[in-house]
């Protein structure tokens, strides 16, 4: 089966490549399907993005399943911003360090036990009339400062629950057992697996 992953982010393919490696399947990025535009996203919801996405690409090249990715940190301190804007928080240019400095800022007088987030993942699928969506999460808190230089994003100030470091120390391997998009790739792989048998 051949599925396009509607990203330009370079890093969300190398994550999702990686863990849906095993299975029977080739992942093709808009890159090589020589996909060069910026889809806006303009839904309010992570779920509304990622099906935006998706059914955007769905829509061109017909024929081809797709899947994409919307996904974004919920801060409880801060009602659950950034959320679904994570990506410009700190308005255009995206930049992941202004987007970190401005939520440190925003955070500074918020102490310990209070500084709780989770990263939040959505995965649309659509294949002709077949929609679906699996949604993963991981919890933890936000650190004092950043530390790591691995991954993407908020990684540097993201420390997974039960850890004392953050995503970007921790590194890729440990970040891809345990993260948002792991689990909603999961789902998404158990999905699959049943959708290609009943091809
Ligand atoms: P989008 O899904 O491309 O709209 O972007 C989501 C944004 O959320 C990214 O640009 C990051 O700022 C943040 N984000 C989503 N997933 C991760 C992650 O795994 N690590 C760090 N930041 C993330």
């Amino acid at each position: 089966m051949k599925l396009i992953l509607a990203t330009n982010n370079a890093h969300k393919l190398v994550e999702i490549r990686s863990m849906l490696s095993e299975m029977d399947i080739q992942i093709l990025s808009l890159q090589e399907i020589g996909f060069e535009e910026d889809i806006a996203e303009t839904e309010d919801t992570l779920k509304g993005n990622a099906f935006l996405k998706a059914e955007h690409i769905a829509e061109r090249y017909k024929g081809y399943a797709v899947i994409a990715d919307d996904s974004g940190l919920e801060v409880d301190a801060l009602d659950g911003a950034p959320g679904v804007y994570s990506a410009r928080y700190a308005g255009p240019p995206r930049d992941d360090n202004r987007n970190m400095d401005l939520l440190l800022e925003n955070l500074k007088l918020v102490s310990g036990k209070e500084r709780s987030a989770r990263f939040a993942a959505v995965i649309a699928f659509v294949d002709g009339d077949v929609r679906e969506s699996f949604k993963g999460i991981v919890e933890g808190e936000i650190a004092l400062e950043k530390s790591g230089e691995e991954g993407f994003g908020y990684d540097p100030i993201f420390i997974p629950e039960g850890y004392t470091e953050s995503f970007a120390v921790l590194g890729e391997v440990a970040k891809n057992s345990m993260s948002h998009r792991k689990h909603a790739v999961e789902q998404l792989k158990t999905f699959l697996q049943g959708y290609l048998e009943a091809d």
